[in-house]
C-alpha cells in the first residue's frame, strides 16, 4: 500500500523477515501502519459472537484431489492445487497468487502469479518459513478484483482483510487460507542442512515435508545439485520448532485462518493416511459454493464431517491455552500484542505452570531478532540439540536402572 514504495522486506541474521522503511522515500502518511497485521486487525472484523479460535463456518469436509499427480505431490490432499487448476480452467479466476520454492539454491520461497497448471503444481508443498506475499500483492484497485485467488497464511490474509476493509471494497479475491500453527526462521533450513551433513552450497532446493519419504506427513527432502534428494528424519523439523519460532507466531491467535473463504489443512485425527488427505472448511457462501461444485464435478473426493472432529484434530483447546499463556506472559513483561479485538471470554484458563513454559519459549524467540551472526546462531542450536539428547539419554538410563 505504500504510495512511495518506501518499504522492503529484509532478512535478518536470525533468519526473520522484517519490513525496512527507506526514510528518504517515506512521507509518513501512516498507511502501512493502518494495514499492518502485526499491529492490529481493523475494528469489528472479528465478530464477538464467533469463537476466534474456530472462525465462522458454513460447512466442513475432509477429502482429497481426484488428480493422482496433484495428490502425490501435494502437502496434504493436494486440494489447494486441484482447486486452483480447476478454477482457472473454468475461467472463474484469471490467475492465482501462489508461493514456490525455487530451484536455484537460494532456498527462499517466492510468491508469484500462476496462470497455468505447471506453475501451480510447481508451488505445491508447505514452506514453513517466512513468505513475503505482500511483495506481489496487487496495488490500488487491482487488489479488489474477484478475478483472482490467493493462497495465504492467516497473517497474510489479515493484511489483505485490513486493506479491503479500509478501501470498503465489495469485490475481493477468493481467499484460500492454510491452517497454520507457526513458521520457522530461515535459520531452520540452514540447521537442517547442517544436520544432514550437506554443504549449503550443494543444495538446490528444499522440501519441508516430502511424501516420497515414508508417505504423509513425510520426512524432509533436501535436493542437491547432483539431482540426489537427501532424506532427513522429520524429528529434526519438529525439533526446530522449539528454537526457530518467531515471537510473532506465538502472539497470533488465528491458527485456523478465520477470514479465508476456504481453509485447508492436514486431516490430523480425521483421516491420517499415507497418501495424504485434507480438512476443508468453507467459511463463506462463496467458499461453500466452490467446494460443493468441485465435489459434484468429481474434482475433489470427500464428504462432510462434524466440525468438532476437525477442531479436536487440530488441538484447538491447547492452541487457545497456548495463545492465552504467551500473550499474558508477553504483556506482563510490559509489551503490547497486536490489537485483534478478542473478547476476554474467548481466552482460556491458564496456570502459573503454563506461564512458566511460555516465558521460556518467549525468551528463546526473543533471541532470534538479536542474532548478529548466522554461524553463531547455528552453533547455539546444535549445542542445544546435543544437550537435549544427552539429557534424554540420561533420563532413560536412570529409568532403566531403577
Ligand atoms: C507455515 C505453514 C504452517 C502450517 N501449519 C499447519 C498445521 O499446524 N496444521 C495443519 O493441519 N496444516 C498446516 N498447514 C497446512 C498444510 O501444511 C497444507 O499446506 C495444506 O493442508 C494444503 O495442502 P494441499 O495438499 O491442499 O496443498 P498443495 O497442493 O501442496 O499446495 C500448497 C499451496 O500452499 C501454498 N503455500 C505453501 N507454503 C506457503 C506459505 N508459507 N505461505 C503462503 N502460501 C504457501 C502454495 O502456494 C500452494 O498453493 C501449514 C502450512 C504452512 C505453509
Amino acid at each position: 500500500v505504500c504510495p512511495s514504495n518506501a518499504i522492503s522486506m529484509k532478512e535478518t541474521p536470525g533468519g526473520l523477515l522484517q519490513a525496512e522503511v527507506c526514510e528518504d522515500l517515506c512521507t509518513h502518511c501512516g498507511l502501512c501502519l493502518k494495514v499492518c497485521p502485526g499491529d492490529h486487525l481493523q475494528p469489528d472484523l472479528l465478530s464477538s459472537e464467533v469463537d476466534p479460535f474456530k472462525g465462522p463456518l458454513r460447512k466442513v469436509y475432509y477429502g482429497k484431489s481426484s488428480n493422482p499427480k496433484h495428490l502425490r505431490n501435494g502437502q496434504s490432499g493436494g486440494v489447494a492445487t486441484t482447486l486452483l487448476c480447476w478454477l482457472l480452467d473454468q475461467k472463474y479466476i484469471d490467475k492465482a497468487l501462489v508461493t514456490q520454492m525455487p530451484n536455484d539454491g537460494t532456498l527462499r520461497p517466492v510468491s508469484m502469479w500462476a496462470k497455468s497448471e505447471k506453475d501451480i503444481v510447481r508451488s505445491q508443498g508447505s514452506k514453513y518459513c517466512p513468505v513475503a506475499l505482500n511483495e506481489v500483492l496487487p496495488n490500488g484497485k487491482e487488489i479488489m478484483s474477484s478475478r483472482y485467488a490467493l493462497v495465504g497464511l492467516p497473517c497474510h490474509i489479515h493484511g489483505v482483510k485490513n486493506i479491503l476493509d479500509i478501501k470498503r471494497s465489495k469485490s475481493r479475491p477468493l481467499l484460500i487460507g492454510l491452517v497454520c500453527d507457526r513458521v520457522m526462521s530461515y535459520g531452520a533450513l540452514d540447521y537442517m542442512i547442517c544436520k544432514a551433513g550437506i554443504k549449503r552450497l550443494d543444495v538446490r532446493s528444499f522440501r519441508f515435508r516430502n511424501k516420497k519419504f515414508g508417505g504423509w506427513p513425510g520426512d524432509i527432502g533436501i535436493q542437491k545439485y547432483d539431482q540426489n534428494i537427501f532424506r532427513l528424519s522429520s524429528k529434526h523439523r519438529q525439533w526446530c520448532k522449539g528454537f526457530f519460532t518467531p515471537l510473532r507466531c506465538y502472539l497470533c491467535f488465528d491458527k485456523m485462518n478465520y477470514f479465508a473463504d476456504i481453509v485447508l489443512g492436514d486431516a490430523w485425527g480425521v483421516e491420517e493416511v499415507k497418501e495424504g488427505s485434507s480438512v476443508i472448511i468453507a467459511r463463506t457462501s462463496r467458499g461453500k459454493d466452490v467446494i460443493e461444485k468441485a465435489m459434484l464435478n468429481g474434482i475433489l473426493v470427500g464428504d462432510t464431517i462434524d466440525p468438532e472432529r476437525v477442531f479436536s484434530g487440530q488441538h484447538i483447546k491447547l492452541k487457545r491455552k497456548n495463545w492465552t499463556s504467551s500473550t499474558t506472559v508477553w504483556q506482563q513483561q510490559g509489551n503490547s500484542i497486536p490489537d485483534f479485538g478478542i473478547k476476554q471470554s474467548w481466552y482460556s484458563a491458564i496456570t502459573n505452570g503454563d506461564k512458566k513454559v511460555f516465558a521460556k519459549k518467549i525468551r528463546i524467540a526473543c533471541y532470534l531478532p538479536n542474532v548478529r551472526l548466522r554461524k553463531v546462531m547455528l552453533k547455539k542450536a546444535m549445542l542445544k540439540y546435543s544437550f537435549g539428547q544427552i539429557k534424554r539419554q540420561l533420563v532413560s538410563l536412570f529409568k532403566k536402572i531403577w
